[in-house]
């Protein structure tokens, strides 16, 4: 697997090449976004933070100070805003009690116990916890998402309902330890599913994995 799981990487970057994720301005943003795009597009995301940075609330405690219904109406693009405002507070909560809003200090924790902690924090799930570890904080942990089981499982190297874990252990296992290539990797797998591997209508004929 892990010589698949490598072709599969160099054709993928061939195709499209680096993909320079993600696109934010600091570590925090970074954190916000990944909440944010919980079941909405990345434009919608962006538009929540731009308003969050026309309104220079974009900081922990700032955000985490704003009445909620005010963060709910900055947030309005990105759908189930009153529930995405409530699960930005809650993860802000844990952010300034336990790491004290610090960036460095968050970075610092080993990854294994800080997945556990964010998994125990109301509304973030496992393609949460990992985008903040791999894309805020750079930790080597592969990130799974609809896109990624699409396209393994129509290839069969992953069973169509397959868990979180199981997807994960295949590249966790498969591929060096390395945050870089899991960013990278990941990125691409999001660009493939949206470029070809749509959920309808595969466009198999002229996709870089037709060789699979
Ligand atoms: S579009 Fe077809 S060839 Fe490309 S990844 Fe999807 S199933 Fe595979």
């Amino acid at each position: 697997m892990r010589n698949r799981l490598g072709l599969i990487y160099s054709k993928l970057h061939s195709h499209f090449g680096p993909q320079h994720w993600w696109p934010a301005e600091s570590p925090f943003e970074v954190m916000v976004g990944a909440i944010l795009t919980q079941n909405t597009s990345w434009q919608n995301v962006e538009k929540a933070i731009a308003n969050l940075k026309k309104h220079q609330v974009l900081n922990p405690r700032k955000i985490y100070n704003l009445p909620q219904a005010k963060l709910a109406r900055l947030i309005r693009s990105t759908g189930y805003y009153n529930l995405k405002a409530r699960r930005l507070k809650e993860f802000l909560k844990f952010f300034i009690n336990e790491y004290a809003a610090s960036v460095k200090k968050i970075s610092q924790a080993k990854s294994g116990s800080l997945r556990k902690e964010l998994l125990m924090v109301k509304g973030i799930g496992p393609e949460t916890a990992d985008s903040i570890l791999l894309y805020a904080l750079n930790k080597p942990v592969f990130v799974i998402d609809a896109y990624t089981k699409r396209i393994f499982s129509r290839h069969k190297l992953l069973p169509p309902d397959c868990a979180y874990p199981q997807a994960q252990g295949l590249f966790m296992s498969g591929l060096k330890k390395d945050a870089r290539l899991f960013n990278e990797y990941h990125a691409l797998l999001v660009a493939l599913a949206k470029a070809y591997c749509r959920k309808s209508k595969p466009k198999c004929s002229v996709c870089p994995l037709d060789f699979l």
